[in-house]
């Protein structure tokens, strides 16, 4: 039960730096996006990769773009209401589509010529 043992400690201490040295050597695209609640997101990028136009924010998985001023807008399809605002439509429209389907069917039958 050594307290502190200097050799050890230097070389855990060495590697480390030599390591961290590496890292920011080495070089890379550091790109910001910003999503339309007003979250940054850093990432970078090794300068070979593809780096991408926009992003999916990590805080509220909305894309997220490069342009501060002009973050992507928010896709429209808002899960819970989407659902229950197209059940209902479904409903509402069930009655006239299938009285629909009757008139287009019965137009195309007229239409198709038999025999
Ligand atoms: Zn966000």
């Amino acid at each position: 039960m050594a307290t502190g043992n200097p050799i050890r400690g230097s070389r855990v201490g060495a590697g480390r730096m030599g390591e961290a040295d590496r890292g920011e050597t080495a070089p890379r695209h550091r790109l910001e996006f910003y999503c339309a609640n007003g979250h940054r997101t850093r990432l970078s990028f090794a300068v070979d990769a593809e780096l991408p136009d926009t992003w999916d924010c990590p805080s509220c998985g909305l894309p997220a773009g490069l342009d501060s001023e002009n973050p992507p807008a928010a896709p429209r399809n808002e899960p819970y209401k989407t659902h229950l605002a197209y059940v209902k439509e479904r409903r509402s429209d069930s009655d006239g589509e299938a009285l629909l389907a009757e008139a287009l069917a019965k137009v195309a039958d007229r239409r198709t010529p038999r025999g």
